[in-house]
């Protein structure tokens, strides 16, 4: 093996992401080192890119970004038990410190010492990256990598959608997104009544039907009200908030029926405002999600996919590497869903 490879790396802070020879990372003995095959492109990568507040506040250049990905384990740590070289594997982006109150309890999701990969220890847009082999999830052989690459946004629309009983349900979920639209899909595909979905994109709405939505909605000139007219609903049973846009949740709010439930993964700019008494006086349950679960989010995904779930209908940009610039402004311009990067040349 070379000793040294190719990465996309944040090198200084400022916009931007470079690609350069760095040295090939060693796996700590209870790590793997995977020779990655595709990365797929995460808003998160985006925020990097362009050195946001968020990114000032969290990254520590010199980094190698990415975090959604799937390759073939090529050496493993000398305490590694269970996996063996060339199996082609995903991973959780999320290292848990696994002695906490919530790792002791299996609940890894809500460790409160979570580190990212691509976001405090060296990432995925590389030629090879180590991770945990607690974080490794195999991919069966009917699974295309180009789907695997991006099984790290499908858990947080799983874990999100997932959280509540959906059969029957009128759901809205607030952005189509990547990760709004896999949800959309999810939301159909599990048995809820009406999925209606807002953006200001139709680009990414329409993506949205082919997945299963039943109905969109472009709020630069629709409401969400009207649609609960049109629909001839009470209001949505459910809300799955993805848009991180305040305007998008308090809208939300407003046209929840009583007892409605709502799972919040869109991150809200610090300070938004809430309009309490929707959610006081109708009852409503708010749930914060982060991550996915491990590692029930990826058992559920996996079977979801190999039991028909359309998630290539998520997949819209699948570009060489060598594209990766291009990659980063379809992201920038919202006219995609899910961007696949290969590593393999064989595209
Ligand atoms: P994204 O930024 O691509 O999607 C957000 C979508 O919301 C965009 O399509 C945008 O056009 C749309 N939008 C903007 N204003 C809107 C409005 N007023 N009404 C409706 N839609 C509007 O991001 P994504 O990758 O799909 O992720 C969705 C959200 O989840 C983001 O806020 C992201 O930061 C967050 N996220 C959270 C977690 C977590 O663990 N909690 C993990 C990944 C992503
Ligand atoms: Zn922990």
């Amino acid at each position: 093996m070379a000793a040294s490879m190719r990465a996309l790396v944040k090198d200084k802070a400022a916009e931007g992401i470079v690609m350069r020879e760095v040295a090939v990372p060693e796996p700590g003995p209870n790590e793997v080192l995977v020779e990655v095959e595709k990365t797929a492109i995460c808003g998160t990568d985006l925020h990097i890119y362009k050195w946001d507040d968020w990114s000032q506040r969290t990254i520590k250049p010199p980094l190698v970004i990415g975090h959604e990905f799937v390759g073939r384990i090529s050496k493993l740590g000398t305490a590694v038990e269970g996996y063996e070289l060339g199996e082609r594997v995903s991973a959780e982006g999320h290292v848990v410190c696994g002695v906490c109150r919530n790792c002791k309890a299996g609940k890894q999701h809500l460790c409160p010492n979570t580190i990212g990969i691509g976001v405090n220890r060296d990432g995925a847009f590389a030629e090879y990256v180590t991770v945990p082999a607690t974080n490794l999830w195999r991919i069966p052989d009917a699974i295309p990598s180009e789907l695997a690459a991006f099984f790290d946004p499908f858990g947080n629309a799983a874990h999100c959608a997932l959280q509540f009983d959906l059969i029957g349900e009128d759901v809205l979920i607030t952005g189509a997104g990547p990760i709004g639209i896999i949800a959309a899909g999810i939301c159909r595909h599990v048995g809820a009544r009406h999925v209606v979905i807002s953006d200001i994109n139709d680009y990414r709405l329409q993506l949205a039907r082919n997945m299963g939505a039943s109905h969109t909605i472009n709020v630069k000139h629709e409401s969400i009200a009207g649609a609960v007219k049109g629909l001839g609903i009470d209001g949505f049973d459910i809300g799955l908030e993805m848009s991180g846009n305040a305007n998008a949740f308090n809208d939300m709010l407003h046209s929840m029926f009583h007892g409605g439930r709502i799972a919040m993964l869109g991150l809200m700019p610090n300070g938004s405002g809430v309009d309490w008494d929707q959610v006081i006086f109708k009852g409503l349950q708010l749930h914060g999600i982060y991550g996915r679960r491990m590692y029930e989010t990826w058992y559920k995904m996996t079977q979801m996919v190999l039991s028909g779930f359309p998630l290539q209908n998520t997949l819209t940009h699948h570009i060489p590497i060598d594209e990766f610039e291009h990659g980063f402004e379809l992201m920038a311009s919202g006219q995609c869903g899910k961007v696949v990067c290969d590593w393999s040349g064989q595209l």
